[in-house]
């Protein structure tokens, strides 16, 4: 469609999990709506960064019973799973207690087919927003990578997440070819011998959907991860309980109180014979009652003090992930270490690394054959990182939150403008809405909210029509 523009009433620009959940809320509420357009360079609309992982050895990490597009019938995705013996090819997937953990490409290809059964009513635009322009009249204009543009009058962002950002120590490395900066390239990782030394910077999901891949390749070196806490991501409990306390009734108003609820309702549900997860299950469900009622500077003390140990209790690894993990223990092949890199130099053969231990502060240097960047995507970072958000910056459109956790957003998850007014017509879709809602990462929360924009959209939708009509 070079050159050409279309008009919809709702573009949303970014076409993951997120904007894929929007517009499918959307086009529900709205029965009436003929088109919305969704602005995606990937070939599918429902993937996005989560959902594209090619490597089977890249599993959803909550069961599929719990991943659903619509939350009124939970079980969606593990019916479409059965129906159509989806799991046939990869028996591993089923657990014994009846939990399934397809590869989270399958997921994609189930929020893909329910997209793609939208017909004409979903346009997919294939191409990068580059730039969203206000119109004199109202709306905008949507400038797209292929020279196109769509007219909108109400636009949705769901761009979500941003590349990892490398350690700088790490920059030495730029050209070398045991440097893999993109965790999620299977191919780069296939090309390492069986007995090479790895070097994963990061201890979290991405380190280890990383050695469960190296392990399905056959790869049996030795393998040592690093950060600044050296923390492993938990697994799923043997047995799951409902989720438990209450955080949201009077909450916390300081971080050191909240800290001190969570460790005592873990106790009284030990005492009940119960595990931590529960308890974690309930906070992260109550997440954003909890995140709401902590003025700024305790959220901040929060992201500082406790988000790498949320993060390890919160997101939990897949059962045969974790297998692979603990197969690599116990063979003496796996190390996670809580240290820092201090120094990186980019040999002929190597790559030699020295790392400063967190606790002693004592120094050691390794040599390895391959060095794979497992951080996390970076969103602190983008606004300098996603050319539209930068755009959007420079024109004053929307802004970074005080907390750099994504953008920033009012109640209603409208983007606030470079003059602090929210625009009535600039939704924030996904996990970049962070810094107002609070826990706004994993599937469920973000569906959730997913709904809540697509009723907001509506309702601005029908302010539109309402005043039209006058
Ligand atoms: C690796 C990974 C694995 C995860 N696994 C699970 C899991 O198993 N279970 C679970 O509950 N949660 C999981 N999550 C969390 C959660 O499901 C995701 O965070 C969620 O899918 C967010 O999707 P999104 O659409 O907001 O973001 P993204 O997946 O980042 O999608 C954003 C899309 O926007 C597009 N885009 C970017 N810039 C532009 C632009 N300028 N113009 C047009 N399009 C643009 C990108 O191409 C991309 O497709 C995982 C997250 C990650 C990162």
């Amino acid at each position: 469609m070079s050159g050409a523009e279309i008009a919809v009433p709702v573009a949303i620009l970014g076409g993951g999990f997120s904007g894929a959940a929007v517009a499918f809320h959307l086009l529900r509420l709205r029965p009436e709506l003929d088109r919305v357009a969704i602005v995606e360079p990937r070939g599918e609309i429902g993937r996005g960064l989560a959902y594209s992982a090619a490597d089977p050895s890249h599993r959803i990490n909550v069961p599929a019973s719990r991943m659903s597009l619509d939350p009124q019938q939970p079980d969606q995705f593990n019916d479409w799973l059965e129906a159509l013996g989806r799991l046939d090819a990869d028996p591993a997937a089923r657990m014994a207690d009846g939990r399934n953990f397809p590869a989270r490409a399958v997921f994609g290809a189930y929020v893909a087919e329910a997209m793609a059964a939208q017909g004409a009513r979903l346009v997919h635009v294939r191409a990068r927003a580059l730039r969203v322009e206000p119109l004199p009249a109202g709306g905008y204009r949507i400038h797209t990578s292929d020279g196109g543009s769509v007219r909108a009058q109400i636009v949705v962002l769901a761009v979500a997440h941003a590349p990892p950002s490398p350690p700088a120590p790490l920059q030495a490395l730029a050209g070398h070819p045991g440097f893999i900066a993109d965790p999620w390239a299977t191919e780069a990782l296939a090309a390492l011998a069986p007995d090479s030394r790895v070097l994963i910077v990061g201890t979290g999901l991405s380190m280890a959907d990383i050695v469960a891949s190296l392990d399905r390749l056959g790869h049996r070196g030795e393998i040592v991860a690093v950060s600044r806490r050296g923390l492993r991501s938990r697994g799923h409990p043997a047995t799951v309980d409902d989720p438990y306390g209450d955080f949201a009734t009077d909450p916390a108003r300081t971080t050191r109180e909240l800290v001190r609820r969570v460790r005592a309702t873990v106790r009284a549900a030990g005492a009940e014979g119960k595990s931590w997860h529960c308890v974690l299950d309930q906070v992260r469900l109550q997440g954003s009652a909890i995140w709401q009622a902590l003025p700024l500077g305790e959220r901040a003390r929060l992201l500082r003090h406790l988000r790498p140990f949320w993060d390890v209790h919160r997101f939990r690894i897949a059962p045969q992930v974790e297998a692979a993990l603990d197969r690599r223990f116990a063979a003496g092949t796996l190390t996670l270490r809580a240290a820092s890199l201090r120094a990186v130099e980019a040999r002929e053969g190597d790559i030699r690394i020295r790392l400063r231990d967190r606790r002693s502060g004592a120094e050691d240097v390794r040599e390895v054959d391959a060095v794979v960047v497992a951080t996390g995507p970076a969103h602190g970072r983008v606004f300098a990182d996603n050319p539209l958000l930068a755009a959007l910056a420079a024109d004053g459109l929307a802004r970074p939150d005080p907390l750099r956790l994504g953008i920033d957003v009012d109640r209603q998850g409208r983007a606030f403008g470079a003059d602090g007014r929210a625009r009535p017509d600039l939704f924030v879709a996904g996990p970049l809405a962070r810094g107002t809602v609070g826990e706004l990462m994993g599937l469920p929360d973000v569906t959730n909210y997913a709904i809540r924009i697509a009723g907001e959209v509506a309702a601005q939708l029908a302010r539109g029509d309402a005043d039209h009509a006058a």
